[in-house]
């Protein structure tokens, strides 16, 4: 069966005869960590106590922008840094949530809404563990999502590499995006 065309942000409002349709998308981030870096380590929208910060134009929330990429991704959506451009003084210490307020905008302005969010963190130090719970609230907030379609797991980098030398942060994360039928008859659907 042919696929219908996915709706982009150049190509104008989806076909009024689509149906309901399901995209995937994956994002990935990476920020380096120093000592004395002048912004507090966040993750998810959660400051953690850290003796390293990330070196970033934004706030450096790696996870918030792995998901931002995950759901325009699946949207079919210019990158994060497409939208954001580091060049942009406007994105100089912006928040992160701001990102991913504006893909989840972008995404329904296209028709289609967020299923689920699953992530992972790969950071050596701090765990994650204890603030976990907070991330995924933000995030599912954030999103108009229940918190148990958002999901935040982290992992170490088992002391090699340089997330294992906790010399960065990193973030990987899918998104399940839906898009309804759209009815163009009383009946149809
Ligand atoms: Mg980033």
């Amino acid at each position: 069966m042919p696929s219908e065309p996915i709706p982009t942000a150049d190509s104008a409002e989806p076909s009024p005869a689509a149906g309901s349709i399901f995209r995937i998308g994956l994002g990935w981030d990476r920020h380096r960590l120093e000592p004395g870096a002048d912004r507090p380590l966040i993750l998810g929208g959660v400051r953690l106590e850290h003796d390293r910060g990330p070196v970033g134009v934004s706030d450096g929330d790696a996870l918030l922008h792995a998901i931002t990429d995950a759901l325009l991704g699946a949207a079919g959506l210019p990158d994060i840094g497409e939208l954001f451009p580091t060049t942009d003084p406007a994105n100089e210490g912006r928040d992160s949530t701001d990102f991913l307020v504006e893909a989840d905008q972008r995404m329904r302005d296209l028709g289609f809404e967020a299923q689920n969010i699953d992530a992972v963190v790969i950071l050596e130090r701090p765990r994650i563990g204890p603030h976990k719970r907070q991330m995924r609230a933000v995030i599912a907030e954030t999103l108009g999502l229940p918190i148990d379609a958002v999901n935040v797991k982290g992992k170490t980098g088992e002391g090699v590499d340089a997330v294992g030398e906790g010399r960065a942060v990193e973030a990987r994360a899918a998104a399940l995006i839906h898009r309804r039928a759209l009815r163009s008859g009383s009946e149809a659907g």
